[in-house]
């Protein structure tokens, strides 16, 4: 009996980074923020009440409002999500359908190729230069509807400048997708690029920058156009009354969150000095709130191990161009501190 779409049971699932049940793991695995603005919390506990009886308003008006003002887009040109997950599915959902061409740089965000899977779209992966440049002629060359481009980077923390997701923009025929989830710890945003081409959608996310990876709150800027569609097909009720409440809370303490950002990207800077140093590391630039680091001549898997038992967990993947690297999160200063003195033990 063909009881499951064939393209959905041939999937490899995206999977996520361990989350580990129990207390007391150092987690520098899923690019967590180590800090939250503590009025965040006390928000969302004062709007536990009553009134999560009635649905949340479908459209976050107050959240878009907010929004609009602190990144001088209208909210017509504003949607929010579950998380930039969401907005990344609508975005398939309204511009590739089965058989089209999605396309996106490799190695980066593996979602990008899981959510072309789903749609039973072609997944065009185009390989990143030697340095993890973006390979923009390639990109523009195959021919997608949509194009998904994660800016900075991940896993490799690359920042690509501006032009270079402009002269994109010139060449590509279809939607393309700037996911900027990591831009707040130095990137360079594409938000100019939204007053002169209607096919640029810009993502963000509260998981890393704001310390909301547990409320699951994106939002996304764009032309009317393609912001319409967005809407059209999302649940109605994609983003919940305590997350918007906890949205609204974040934003007022922006500058708080963009001061520690800005202290994490010191930190990664620092860290990634004593990674060479120390251990003779390679560490790739990063301007994200993570490092790729590449272990050699000690295989990764058995560094990514060793933090295991001593219970500090890194991302390690089995994937071309990247198996000999760790991904590894900027947390607290004490848990850069744990990390360092692990890999001492270790390796000395
Ligand atoms: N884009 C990139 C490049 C990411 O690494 C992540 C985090 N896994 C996301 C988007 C999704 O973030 P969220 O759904 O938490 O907003």
């Amino acid at each position: 009996m063909r009881l499951i779409r064939p393209n959905v049971e041939a999937l490899e699932p995206y999977v996520p980074g361990e989350q580990p049940q129990e207390a007391g793991w150092i987690k520098l695995n899923t690019n967590e923020n180590p800090f939250i603005a503590p009025a965040i919390a006390e928000a969302v506990a004062k709007a536990a009440s009553d009134a999560l009886r009635l649905y949340p308003d479908p459209l976050c008006r107050d959240l878009r409002r907010r929004l609009a003002e602190r990144y001088h887009v209208p909210p017509e040109q504003i949607i929010c999500g579950n998380g930039s997950d969401e907005l990344l599915t609508l975005a398939v959902r309204v511009a590739a359908g089965e058989g089209d061409r999605i396309a996106f740089p490799t190695p980066s965000y593996s979602l990008y190729e899981t959510l072309a899977q789903i749609q039973n779209a072609l997944a065009v992966a185009v390989p990143l230069g030697p340095g993890w440049e973006l390979p923009v002629e390639a990109l523009a060359a195959a021919g997608a509807r949509l194009t998904f481009v994660a800016n900075p980077n991940a896993p490799t923390g690359t920042a690509y400048p501006l032009d270079q997701i402009e002269m994109l923009a010139q060449r590509v025929d279809g939607l393309l997708v700037v996911d900027e989830a990591y831009v707040d710890f130095g990137g360079e945003t594409a938000l100019p690029l939204l007053d002169r081409y209607e096919h640029v959608l810009v993502l963000r996310t509260m998981s890393k920058a704001f310390g909301l990876a547990g409320v699951r709150l994106g939002y996304g800027f764009g032309s009317r156009r393609v912001i319409e569609a967005l809407y059209k097909v999302k649940d109605s009720y994609n983003v919940d009354r305590l997350t918007q409440v906890a949205g609204l809370a974040a934003l007022d303490c922006y500058e708080l969150a963009m001061a520690n950002n800005r202290a994490i990207a010191a930190r990664r800077e620092r860290v990634a000095q004593v990674l060479q140093e120390r251990f003779g590391w390679r560490v790739w630039p990063s301007r994200a709130n993570f490092l790729l680091v590449d272990t050699a001549p000690r295989p990764a898997r058995e560094i990514y191990e060793g933090l295991k038992q001593r219970r500090i967990l890194v991302r390690y993947f089995q994937r071309p161009r990247i198996e000999q690297c760790l991904r590894i999160t900027i947390g607290s200063e004490s848990d850069m501190a744990a990390l360092v003195e692990a890999l001492e033990g270790m390796l000395r």
